[in-house]
């Protein structure tokens, strides 16, 4: 059994290291520890998704549900250091990991004096068990502070998140308390700091898919395509780590049920049609994969969530439109308006993220399903099919329907014929085209020249910057993000209109981090107030309204173009031109 110390030396040796390739390095050499110990399948599958910061695979319809306040109140309960200290030490610390830290620390200092222990606490509900011992005290007083290095194990840790998710109901927040204080009593301070993180998802110790698939492909002596390969089709580093392990990658193929990376586009132009290719329209919507196995049908979102339950109207369209057994299919939801428009993205996020009164807000905002791929129909993975045959395929299980049909394509090599497309598109309200390269595969996850998309080009912003954070972890001395607003000459004012935080090369960040030096006005945890002086140019996907920031704007996809060394705050975009480009 691997002790979750090992783990948390591993996350904290990785947090003092900034070259990737060493850290690919550590992580496999973890891997490989834990390979060679008694119980590898569950421990490999485990580790390959804590040391990501995740429990449960993205598609996974399990979830940890705990939120600060439940996990203040744990802390709380163990360290017995009341909720607002542990606020206080997250805003002096900025991180919620070296706030549980000093306060368990605090505890079990107390309880020395105290003399009280923790091991009462050792059977708090664990993994498929519920309730416990109620700790007396609830808060002040009644600290217990924390255990000692080494006694939980990585499957002990998990076992107890698999109860945190699994409890459900009444009662449900206590048995999560309780086995979070239980994680918490039996953790030494050091090893709680990343129980925390992981709790909230805020790991963040620099690593992420790309070095877990390349310590997984290292520690086991697998190439690195085939483990990428895996991923993309089984969507889980864990299991791929497993079946790495026992060298069986080859085997890993389609599963209905199991969302599978989306293919993705670059961007093009009409000169590339050349050649043949297959224009689409690109709608205005949200991307949905869809598995149907007869009557069950799940619906995945382009994050690969299950977001079946909040769209119980487009489930029943597939069932009675897509005449296959079973079935995986891509597509793009739409969302229109009374005028047959496409509605605003946020629209349809609304439908996605609804987990109450579904069907009022399912006929408030009606969904229509463009689909346009199928991978996989009635025993037969189509992946490394031509798109052409694909498409024959779509067509032959799909009865159009009011709300549902095959997206219509032209196949050309006539540029003038792809802009008469993508001008129909554009006079629709919807994005721009698709030009797809009628012989290609599907590539889950690729981002290639098979798929390019046309949009018109979007103008860009000048705005300054007015706050930033702080980084974390390796970056922690660095400003990670920026918060930046737009100008109201009428008021002089600066009004927030959202942050950046991509499109900043590593060597830019440590560049803008001195630039920004000289315009600290104060700082508080991470957050640091910044005096107006510098503009940045933005580029972005949209204009959104936004209740959140005081220009009542928010920017979709932000990202740093350049400096604009040559303008001054007041030089920056008014309030007005914003509302002009966001379309009044
Ligand atoms: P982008 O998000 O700008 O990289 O563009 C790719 C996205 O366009 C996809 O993820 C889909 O959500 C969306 N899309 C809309 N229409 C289509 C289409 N006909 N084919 C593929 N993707 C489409």
């Amino acid at each position: 059994m691997t002790s979750f110390k090992e783990f948390t030396d591993v996350c904290k040796e990785i947090e003092g290291i900034s070259s990737s390739l060493e850290i690919t390095a550590v992580v496999s050499s973890l891997l490989r520890r834990i390979s060679e110990g008694d119980d590898p399948d569950t421990e490999l599958s485990i580790v390959s998704r804590f040391v990501m910061g995740k429990v449960f695979p993205d598609w996974s319809a399990v979830e940890l549900g705990v939120g600060p306040s439940l996990l203040y109140e744990s802390i709380s309960r163990t360290a017995g250091v009341p909720v607002r200290q542990i606020k206080q030490l997250i805003r002096e610390t900025g991180d919620v990991g070296e706030a549980a830290k000093v306060a368990l620390e605090k505890g079990a200092a107390e309880s020395q004096t105290t003399q009280t222990t923790f091991l009462d606490f050792t059977d708090a509900g664990g993994a498929g068990g519920s309730g416990g011992e109620e700790r007396d005290g609830d808060g002040e007083g009644g600290g217990g502070g924390s255990g000692a290095d080494g006694r939980l194990t990585i499957v002990e840790v998990f076992g107890r998140m698999l109860s945190i998710a699994q409890a459900s109901g009444k009662g449900s927040q206590q048995i999560k308390i309780k086995n979070l204080q239980y994680l918490f009593g039996t953790a030494s301070p050091g090893e709680s700091r990343y129980i925390a993180r992981i709790v909230l998802e805020e790991l963040r110790i620099g690593v992420g898919e790309g070095i877990v698939r390349n310590a997984i492909a290292q520690a086991f002596g697998e190439d690195v395509g085939a483990v990428e390969r895996s991923y993309m089709l089984i969507n889980d580093l864990g299991e791929v780590a497993v079946t790495a392990f026992h060298h069986d990658l080859e085997q890993v193929s389609i599963r209905i049920g199991r969302p599978i990376k989306m293919m993705l586009a670059q961007i093009g132009g009409f000169g590339d049609v050349t050649g043949g290719y297959a224009a689409e329209w690109k709608f205005d919507g949200a991307r949905v994969q869809i598995h149907k196995d007869g009557d069950d049908v799940r619906i995945f979102s382009r994050r690969l969530e299950d977001v079946t339950k909040s769209l119980p109207d487009v489930v029943n369209l597939i069932k009675s439109q897509v005449t296959a057994n079973q079935a995986i299919l891509d597509g793009e939801v739409v969302a229109t308006g009374p005028d047959g428009k496409p509605l605003a993205f946020q629209e349809i996020m609304r439908r996605f993220r609804r987990k109450y009164k579904v069907s009022a807000m399912a006929e408030k905002i009606p969904l229509h399903l463009n689909l346009f791929d199928i991978m996989y129909l009635d025993g037969d993975a189509l992946i490394d099919d031509a798109l052409h045959l694909r498409r024959e395929r779509l067509e032959s299980v799909v009865r159009p329907h009011a709300r549902l049909r095959a997206a219509e394509q032209v196949v050309t090599d006539d540029p003038g014929v792809a802009h008469a497309v993508y001008q129909a598109a554009l006079d629709a309200g919807h994005e721009g085209i698709m030009l797809k390269n009628p012989d290609s595969v599907y590539s889950p996850g690729k981002r290639g020249k098979n798929w390019l998309k046309i949009k018109p080009i979007m103008e860009t912003l000048d705005l300054v910057v007015v706050g930033a954070d702080w980084g974390e972890g390796r970056r922690a001395n660095l400003i990670g993000s920026y918060m930046l607003a737009c100008y109201d000459p009428d008021t002089a004012e600066f009004l927030e209109i959202g942050r950046v935080g991509t499109g900043i090369t590593d060597e830019q960040l440590s560049e803008l981090t001195n630039l920004f030096s000289q315009y600290i006005i104060s700082e508080e945890g991470r957050a640091i107030e910044l005096q107006p002086a510098v503009v940045f140019e933005i580029a972005y996907e949209e204009i959104q309204k936004s209740p959140h920031y005081a220009s009542g704007y928010a920017l979709r996809f932000p990202r740093l173009v350049r400096v604009r060394f040559d303008k001054t705050p007041e030089d920056a975009d008014s309030i007005e031109r914003v509302g002009m480009l966001a379309g009044g």
